[in-house]
């Protein structure tokens, strides 16, 4: 890694730590995006995305060119929308970071990020959205990039598994992972059908 990058990831991650530890919930956040009003979307998909460990192999770089670029993939395959699930979403600068990484990778701005219930499971979270926003945006599929395993520790285990891609944490996303994703979010893996399928 060169110094300057060295310098660059050091500073960013410090001021994310920073970030987290001065967070006020009161304070508006900066990227406040409404969400499409009912009946604009329709048939749509939701990548519920995590940042370390998938775009930012905890090896390498933040936002890494190459796993932003698999990521673009399964976006540009699936005409996916982006949920923010990491920590990331937790503050403004975090929210303003990803958004100006999705931006900078050709990449379409995330269009919310999930609740925050503090000690719950990540995987209760996205299940969360998805009930809050599934007759709003007409959510049909989902897929979950995670290296935490979020199947382990959902509700329904069988359930979450089909909508969840676990990284390794160290590598990130790779062309298989997103090989897989593409595959999750297809039509014949529907979320409200392998909803009824699961009960
Ligand atoms: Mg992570």
């Amino acid at each position: 890694m060169q110094l300057v990058d060295f310098i660059s990831e050091t500073v960013t991650k410090a001021a994310l730590i920073f970030g987290i530890f001065s967070y006020d919930c009161k304070r508006p956040s900066i990227i406040k995006m409404p969400l499409p009003p009912q009946g604009t979307l329709s048939h749509t998909k939701i990548v519920f995305l995590d940042c370390d460990g998938v775009v930012s192999p905890l090896s390498g770089k933040l936002f890494d060119p190459t796993r932003m670029a698999l990521l673009k993939k399964i976006i540009d395959a699936t005409g996916a929308k982006i949920v923010l699930s990491t920590s990331w979403r937790a503050t403004d600068f975090g929210r303003n970071e990803v958004g100006k990484q999705l931006v900078l990778n050709s990449l379409p701005m995330f269009i919310d990020i999930t609740p925050d219930f503090h000690g719950r499971s990540r995987s209760q979270e996205i299940l969360d959205w998805l009930q809050r926003h599934e007759e709003q945006l007409d959510v049909v599929n989902f897929v979950a990039l995670d290296d935490i395993n979020l199947p382990s520790v959902a509700p329904d285990r069988v359930f979450f598994a089909r909508h969840a891609i676990v990284t390794n944490g160290s590598s990130g996303l790779t062309e298989d992972d997103a090989t897989k994703a593409i595959r999750l979010l297809q039509d014949d893996n529907n979320y409200r059908a392998s909803l009824s399928t699961s009960q």
